[in-house]
């Protein structure tokens, strides 16, 4: 992929909308929009930089829409070259014609996440803010976009410079303790050595525990529902999504793969998913059902195992429970409406439970706030703190390998180990760190990286 040419892409979403905008970013960025752009103002006497200008986008003698125009040279812009926009109205068609006379006027059709990528590229922004361009877009909540917002200010391309920073300080000590043995005391105490590579190492753990402390804000959860045929599984469904979603019928095996639908429980983004019921079968459909439900079960970041409250907990439902782990599962007893006064049947231990009458909607509020403080527990989250910040899985990874190195490293310290051997461990940590803000992250990692954009950002 050339990096010095002159893109352009749709930047807003496809579809209907009062406005639709045209980014083109590139050398010759200005150059296409002079040859597109008609003034409505005879007193216009060029592109003034960050002025809008109205007038007409024509392609040859054809006017194609009514627009503001702007022009944004670079470096201050978000890809850190020349940029222009024109701002037409939002139809897909309009769209796709002016974008289509830019391409025919010398710019080309961009890449996805090539805006980003250039301004990555131009060190507009480290790989953190990058990748938190995408997480901002695809943040399922407000908790998410919070968190997606702190990396793209760079707080944590900061916080992983200032470690890198205190190992870069080393490495040059330890240069000079090998160029120079007999000082090696007053250079770098062994002791010294240690200290200030464990307290790195405490940072760099620090840092990627926040991976799994706020997984679930930024990817959500997924959530389903399991239990024997009949339990109330489909009925639970319809009472939290709050509209009718699956079949309920007195007849077991009614839900035969499974459904997912989306769930906001404030702020928290669940996948909620209806599966068939344990049960032997000789149903083929079924069975490949419940081999479904099987697999979502394992996947599950909750599970909620609907039971019947007259029945208890029976043989499958207590293998399902020793075979998620405790927990993982929250028991929901259905049907308390028929206990008639009977007592609830006891929840085994170490297990979490909820009592509800799905059909007519009693205490499903009360599961609403179960579900979510089970889906915290059993993800190991928090509510996010103000300032958290929140690797990704990718991220978190590099801090790992650099984690490790530094726990090899301190091992070679306590066991005498020559600096200069110890010299290449530092400098393999620090090239962990520089992968975590994209320093040293490889060309193809970043094609990956910026091929899960949308066009246009
Ligand atoms: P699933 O097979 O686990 O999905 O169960 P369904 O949701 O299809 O429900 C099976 C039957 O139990 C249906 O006849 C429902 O009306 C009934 N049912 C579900 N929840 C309740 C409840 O809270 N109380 C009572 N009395 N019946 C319920």
């Amino acid at each position: 992929m050339q990096h010095d040419d002159t893109i352009a892409a749709i930047a807003t979403p496809l579809g209907q909308g009062g406005i639709g905008i045209i980014r083109i970013s590139g050398p010759a960025s200005l150059e296409v929009l002079r040859a597109l752009f008609r003034p409505s103002s005879s007193r216009f006497g060029g592109f003034r930089p960050w002025t809008l200008h109205h007038g007409t986008i024509t392609d040859g003698c054809d006017p194609l829409d009514d627009v503001l125009a702007v022009h944004m040279p670079g470096p201050r812009t978000f890809t850190g070259e020349d940029v222009s926009e024109i701002h037409c109205h939002g139809g897909s068609g309009v769209l796709a014609a002016v974008l289509e006379a830019c391409v025919r006027h010398g710019a080309r059709y961009a890449e996805r996440g090539e805006f980003t990528r250039r301004a990555f590229l131009n060190g507009r922004m480290d790989l953190t803010q990058a990748e938190a361009v995408a997480e901002m877009i695809a943040a399922p909540s407000r908790e998410g976009m919070r968190l997606a917002q702190a990396k793209l200010d760079g707080l944590l391309g900061q916080r992983v410079g200032a470690l890198r920073a205190r190992l870069d300080a080393l490495r040059m000590q330890l240069c000079v303790a090998v160029d120079f043995p007999e000082e090696e005391v007053e250079c770098l105490a062994p002791e010294a050595f240690l200290a200030e590579i464990e307290a790195v190492r405490q940072g760099v753990v620090e840092l990627s525990a926040g991976y799994a402390r706020t997984r679930c804000w930024h990817d959500g959860a997924l959530v389903v529902l399991a239990g024997q045929v009949n339990a109330g599984k489909s009925s639970l469904m319809n009472a939290l999504l709050g509209r009718r979603r699956a079949i309920v019928t007195d007849l077991p095996g009614t839900t035969r793969d499974f459904i997912e639908e989306p769930l906001n429980l404030s702020g928290l983004a669940i996948r909620l998913a209806d599966t068939a019921g344990l049960r032997e079968t000789g149903d083929i459909v079924e069975q490949e059902g419940v081999r479904m439900s099987r697999d979502l079960v394992a996947q599950a970041d909750l599970v909620l195992l609907v039971t019947d409250a007259t029945q208890g907990l029976q043989g499958p439902e207590l293998e399902l429970l020793r075979h998620a782990g405790p927990e993982r599962v929250l028991v929901v007893f259905n049907k308390t409406d028929l206990l008639e006064g009977r007592i609830l049947p006891s929840t085994p231990e170490g297990c979490r439970s909820v009592h509800v009458a799905a059909a007519s909607g009693d205490g499903v509020e009360s599961l609403v706030t179960a579900i979510r403080a089970a889906v915290l527990a059993a993800m190991g989250a928090g509510e996010p703190e103000a300032g958290e910040l929140a690797p990704n899985m990718r991220q978190a990874a590099a801090l790992d390998k650099a984690a490790t190195i530094l726990d090899e490293l301190a091992g070679d310290i306590r066991a005498h180990v020559p600096y200069d051997l110890c010299g290449v461990r530092l400098d393999g940590a620090c090239a962990a760190l520089m992968d975590v803000t994209g320093q040293s992250t490889p060309e193809a990692i970043l094609d990956a990286i910026f091929a899960s954009f949308c066009i246009g950002k």
